[in-house]
């Protein structure tokens, strides 16, 4: 049985073949950084390299492949919605979250309060912003930072994560229009912790910094069902990774998410740091190009995916 899933992959040993697709990729991303525009709503992360790009492949046989500017730190931004769904999940369970947070993609910009204010009480998901500050709110009674940060070091085995401070503090200088949605949730009565609190903890957590090998790490912890496959320790339930998965997978990439799920077809999540973190069959794969579309996901990485999902037939609904 693990042979044939070994053979369906084709990654028990990395190909020359995955070598090279992985290389085009690196190429075809790096060449798109000029098309997209860095994140600015939040100041410091203007400061990025527009023609940044990094990508970093692990599969669970303990391949690695890494391209560019793959051990750059970046502000891990909307991909802390995969660690706080993860954390609220194993905290709260699976009725203890989704009593708070719908799953139903939005089909609008990450940051949006439209349809929370005309059409429901509670977020669409919880990889929206207004999803994951209600997200947010579950924990803020119950863990730290530090003990979510501990979290995030486990799930994408890296101790370097921090907070950097100077995205946090930007971040909660320029954050009014998440503060005006934890207000609208305390509003609708449906915020589950203080509002200054949540989403204090919320910049906290977009604000960690990651590497494209970090998220490659996150990545496989889930492709992987929610086992390390380094230490085979458990990370996250198996009943939360697929819940995880399936929300990543309809809602992870915003309003581009149905068009990524066709082209691409696997879990994902972007951050307007220009991170994104797949959980490709039997690989996770990390990228980083602060360049972004005008959805606010990374071009490169987008155009970097498309060709490796293509030419290794990663798309998980080829069956
Ligand atoms: N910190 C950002 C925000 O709240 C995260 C958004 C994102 O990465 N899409 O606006």
């Amino acid at each position: 049985m693990e042979k044939e899933t070994e053979n369906k992959n084709n990654i028990t040993a990395l190909s020359a073949n995955v070598e090279r697709v992985f290389s085009e990729a690196y190429y075809i991303g790096r060449a798109s950084t000029a098309k997209g525009v860095v994140a600015s709503y939040i100041p410091e992360l203007a400061k990025a390299d527009p023609t940044a790009f990094g990508l970093f492949m692990l599969d669970n046989n303990g391949n690695s492949l890494c391209f560019g500017d793959f051990e750059t730190r970046f502000s891990i931004q909307s991909i802390c919605k995969v660690v706080i769904l993860a954390a609220a999940l194993k905290y709260r369970g699976f009725r203890g979250t989704f009593d708070h947070v719908m799953m139903e993609p939005s089909g609008d910009a990450f940051n949006s309060i439209l349809k929370l204010d005309m059409r429901s009480n509670l977020p669409f998901n919880p990889m929206i912003n207004a999803g994951a500050i209600q997200t947010v709110s579950l924990l803020a009674d119950l863990l730290s930072f530090d003990e979510l940060v501990s979290f995030a070091r486990e799930l994408c085995h890296d101790e370097g994560i921090v907070l950097d401070e100077a995205v946090y503090k930007s971040e909660f200088d320029s954050g009014d229009r998440n503060r005006a949605i934890v207000y609208l949730l305390k509003s609708k009565g449906v915020l589950m912790a203080d509002p200054d609190k949540t989403v204090d903890l919320y910049f906290k957590m977009c604000s960690l910094s990651v590497t494209a090998r970090s998220l490659a790490s996150l990545g496989l912890v889930i492709s992987n069902g929610g086992i390390d496959p380094v230490s085979g320790m458990r990370l996250i339930e198996a009943e939360h990774v697929r819940t995880v998965k399936s929300l990543m997978f309809t809602c992870g990439m915003y309003d581009f998410s149905g068009e990524f799920g066709v082209r691409v077809g696997v879990p994902a999540k972007s951050g307007v740091g220009g991170g994104l973190v797949c959980a490709a069959p039997g690989m996770g794969i990390g990228l980083y190009g602060p360049a972004l579309d005008p959805f606010g996901n990374s071009i490169a990485a987008v155009k970097s995916m498309e060709h490796i999902s293509e030419k290794l037939g990663l798309h998980v609904f080829d069956y």
